[in-house]
């Protein structure tokens, strides 16, 4: 319904304003906010760009003030910004979603707030350090990409897109002066977040956390973008670095030096990567062929597919007539 999501827009709108203004003005907002991410190196004119605020850490003083402003409880509780928990007695009390976190709005293509998400501050193991706005009418994970809508000119302009792993690293390396980066936000890639990309440039670069947590798991995501005709690069960070302190510890110059040194054709990458494990062992090495061979056969264009061919039979020492009959079958079976 029209209405009802133009009604959790202007709430979500509120509620940017008001974390800002939390983090601007309260003294709690100051002490704890804004500190916290001018130790992350954030400058005044990144924070305020990117929207960036605080959820006092009272148990309801947001959607207090947002219901006093004249915002539905509905609405509130529909983007998830307010959980309402029944009592016993019919009684009900309302709680911030987010207190006590740093906030970062999530922005459409074309620049509404859509969500948050919100940071921790503690080191408290239990409780996760980034929570996110749940799936609304408007907010759907699967098909944002955060920092898109600050990104887009320049993905067009540099006919290529980083995509990185959290919200700090794209806010830092936007500071740095790399603007054309977006992230997934800790979720798995989906086509359609590719495909907001898509429509701006061909060219994707994944950076990767020095932490290889994430590396395994991510290479199934990256044959989507390849599915999709895009070429893919992809970058590691060293051990325990991550864009974000790399780019807060590094000169601009020394950034892009780094990312023009370390991209790695996508392909070339994953056959490394793959060929190395699987090194002294027979049986690990064919499911490696074939893991490699299947992300070939994403690759629409039949040239490039056969320079791939060509490639992968040369770092596994596998004839290429091996690898083309290979990719037949992976072919055959998924029509
Ligand atoms: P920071 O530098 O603030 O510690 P990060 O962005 O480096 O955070 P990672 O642990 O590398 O965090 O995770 C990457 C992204 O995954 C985060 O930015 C966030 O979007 C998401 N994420 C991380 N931990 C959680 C969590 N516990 N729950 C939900 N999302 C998470
Ligand atoms: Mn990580
Ligand atoms: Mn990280
Ligand atoms: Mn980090």
């Amino acid at each position: 319904q029209a209405n009802e999501r133009e009604s959790m827009y202007l709430v979500s709108e509120y509620a940017q304003t008001y974390f800002s203004e939390s983090l601007w003005e309260r003294e709690s907002g100051k002490a704890i906010g804004l500190t916290y991410f001018k130790e992350r190196g954030f400058t005044d004119e990144t924070i305020k760009k990117f929207g960036l605020g605080y959820c006092l850490d009272n148990w309801d003083s947001f959607t207090n003030t947002a219901l006093d402003k004249g915002y539905q409880l509905e609405f509130l509780e529909k983007t998830g910004l307010t959980i309402v928990k029944e009592q016993a007695g019919g009684e009900s009390r309302k709680f911030d979603r987010f207190k006590g976190r740093v906030m970062f709005p999530i922005h459409s293509m074309s620049g509404r707030v859509l969500g948050f998400g919100g940071r921790i501050l503690t080191n408290d193991k239990k409780a996760a350090k980034y929570l996110n706005s749940p799936e609304s009418e408007i907010y759907h994970k699967s098909k944002v990409l955060y920092g898109i809508y600050f990104a887009k000119q320049s993905i067009a302009k540099e006919d290529n897109c980083y995509l990185v792993e959290g919200y700090t690293d794209v806010i830092q390396l936007y500071q740095s002066g790399v603007k054309n980066v977006v992230s997934s936000s800790g979720t798995a890639l989906t086509p359609e977040q590719i495909r907001l990309v898509n429509r701006l440039t061909k060219n994707i670069t994944v950076l990767f956390d020095g932490d290889a947590a994430g590396l395994r798991a991510s290479l199934r995501g990256i044959d989507l973008i390849l599915e999709q005709g895009m070429n893919v690069k992809v970058c590691t960070f060293p051990e325990g670095e991550d864009p974000d302190s790399f780019a807060k510890n590094n000169s601009y110059e020394d950034l892009v030096l780094y990312l023009e040194e370390n991209a790695k054709d996508f392909i070339q990458f994953k056959t490394s990567l793959l060929a190395e494990e699987a090194a002294n062992d027979p049986i690990k090495r064919a499911d490696t062929v074939r893991d490699i061979v299947n992300s070939i056969s994403k690759i629409p264009d039949r040239i490039k597919k056969e320079i791939y061919i060509q490639e992968c039979a040369k770092i596994m020492h596998i004839s290429e007539e091996v690898l083309y009959n290979t990719l037949a079958q992976i072919d055959k079976k998924g029509a």
